[in-house]
C-alpha cells in the first residue's frame, strides 16, 4: 500500500519552461533510483505548481515498470501524526522500522517538519539509514532548503546532498497545452480565442487554472450554449478570485477612463490622441502596480499590445511624475479612489 494516486503520471504532466529542468531530473530518477548525485531529490515551489503530480508520477513509474518495488508516498502532516500516534501506542520501533524497509520513500511538503523538533529527529534517522542503504529519497517544499527556516541545519545540509530543482508559476505556452490538453482530454472543444483569454486571465496557478478548465466543462456540459469568450467571460468572473474580488484591469481601466473622461473601449483601440493616450498610460501605470497580471497580459488587455508598450507607459508615467505636478495630482487622485478597492 504506497499511497500513490495512480491518476498522476508522467505521461499527463504537462512539459514546459516552467518545469522542464524537475521534469527531466524526475524521469532519470524514475529510471535509475537511487544514484548518489539524484539522492535526494528535492523539488520546490509555490503551491499547485505541480510538485505532488510529480513525485507521485515517479512513484507509478517506478512500480509499473518493478512492482515488486515498496515505495511509500507519505504527506509530511500525516508522516508527524502516525509519529505522534506511535509515541503514544507505545510502537515507534513499528514506525521507524516500517519505513526503512522501503525503496522509495517520498515525503511531500517538508516545510511542515518545521519547530517540529522530534519528527524532525526521527526523519533525520530514518533519511541516513535510506541513504546509506542507497535507497532513493524525494521531497517536496514550498521554499528553497536554504529558506527553510525551522529545519534542523544536518537535516537541510542533507538535501542539499543530492539534486535540487524548482517549479516555477507555468508560463503563457504551458498554461495554453494545459486548457487544451484538460479540454481535449473531455471532449469539449472551445474555440483558440477563448483559450487564449483562460491563459492570459489565469496567471497564478497550475492548480487554479485546473478550476477554471473544470468550470468551463461543467458548464459546457449543462448548458446547451456554446462556448464563446462572452460566456467564458462571464463563468470566469465568478470564480477567479483576482477578477472581481480585488483591483483587477477591467476596474482600472474603468476608474481611469472616467477620470479623464474618455471612454474604456479607447483605452484598447488604436488611437493615438494625446489624452488617450496619456489616459491608456496611466491604467497601464497601475495595472502593473496593482494587480499580479505580467506585462505580458496587461498588453493583452490593453488591445494586443506588446510587453515593451507597458514598460514604456511605466517609464513615461513615472518621468511625468517627477515634473509635472498637475499631473503628479491627478495620479494620487486616482490612488485614492483605487485604495478604496483594494481596502
Ligand atoms: P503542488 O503539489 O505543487 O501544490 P499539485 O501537484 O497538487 O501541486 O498540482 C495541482 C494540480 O495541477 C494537480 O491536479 C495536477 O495534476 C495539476 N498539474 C500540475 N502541474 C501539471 C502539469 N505540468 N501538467 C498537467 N497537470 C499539472
Ligand atoms: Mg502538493
Amino acid at each position: 500500500n504506497s499511497n500513490l494516486n495512480p491518476s498522476y503520471r508522467f505521461e499527463n504532466f504537462i512539459e514546459g519552461d516552467c518545469n522542464r529542468l524537475a521534469r527531466s531530473a524526475g524521469f532519470a530518477v524514475a529510471q535509475k533510483p537511487g544514484i548518489t548525485s539524484f539522492n535526494p531529490l528535492m523539488f520546490y515551489g509555490g503551491v499547485g505548481l505541480g510538485k505532488t503530480h510529480l513525485v507521485q508520477a515517479i512513484g507509478n513509474e517506478i512500480i509499473s515498470t518493478d512492482s515488486s518495488k515498496k515505495i511509500i508516498y507519505v504527506a509530511s502532516e500525516k508522516f508527524t501524526n502516525q509519529f505522534i500516534d506511535a509515541l503514544k501506542n507505545n510502537n515507534l520501533q513499528d514506525f521507524i522500522n516500517y519505513y526503512k524497509e522501503v525503496d522509495l520513500l517520498i515525503l511531500d511538503d517538508v516545510q511542515f517538519l518545521r519547530e517540529k523538533e522530534k519528527t524532525q529527529e526521527i526523519f533525520f534517522h530514518i533519511f541516513n539509514h535510506l541513504h546509506q542503504g542507497g535507497k532513493q529519497i524525494i521531497m517536496t517544499s514550498d521554499c528553497a532548503p536554504k529558506d527553510l527556516k525551522g529545519l534542523q541545519e544536518r537535516l537541510v545540509s542533507r538535501f542539499k546532498w543530492g539534486l535540487t530543482a524548482d517549479l516555477q508559476a507555468p508560463d503563457f505556452e504551458t498554461r495554453m497545452a494545459i486548457i487544451q490538453t484538460k479540454m481535449h482530454a473531455d471532449g469539449i472543444s472551445i474555440p483558440d480565442e477563448v483559450v487564449e483569454y483562460i491563459a492570459y486571465t489565469v496567471d497564478t496557478n497550475i492548480r487554479e487554472l485546473e478550476g477554471v478548465v473544470i468550470s468551463l466543462i461543467a458548464h459546457a456540459s449543462l448548458t446547451k450554449r456554446e462556448m464563446d469568450l462572452e460566456l467564458a467571460k462571464q463563468i470566469l468572473k465568478n470564480i477567479v478570485t483576482d477578477i472581481d474580488s480585488e483591483v483587477g484591469i477591467d476596474y482600472i481601466q474603468k476608474t481611469v477612463s472616467d477620470y479623464f473622461k474618455v471612454s474604456q473601449d479607447d483605452l484598447k483601440a488604436k488611437t493615438r490622441k494625446k489624452e488617450i493616450v496619456i489616459a491608456r498610460q496611466v491604467a497601464m501605470y497601475f495595472s502593473k502596480d496593482y494587480t499580479n497580471h505580467s506585462l505580458k497580459s496587461i498588453g493583452y488587455h490593453f488591445g494586443g499590445r506588446d510587453h515593451s508598450t507597458v514598460i514604456h507607459a511605466v517609464q513615461s508615467v513615472n518621468d511625468m511624475i517627477d515634473t509635472n505636478s498637475k499631473f503628479r495630482f491627478a495620479i494620487d487622485e486616482l490612488k485614492k479612489k483605487l485604495k478604496i478597492r483594494t481596502a
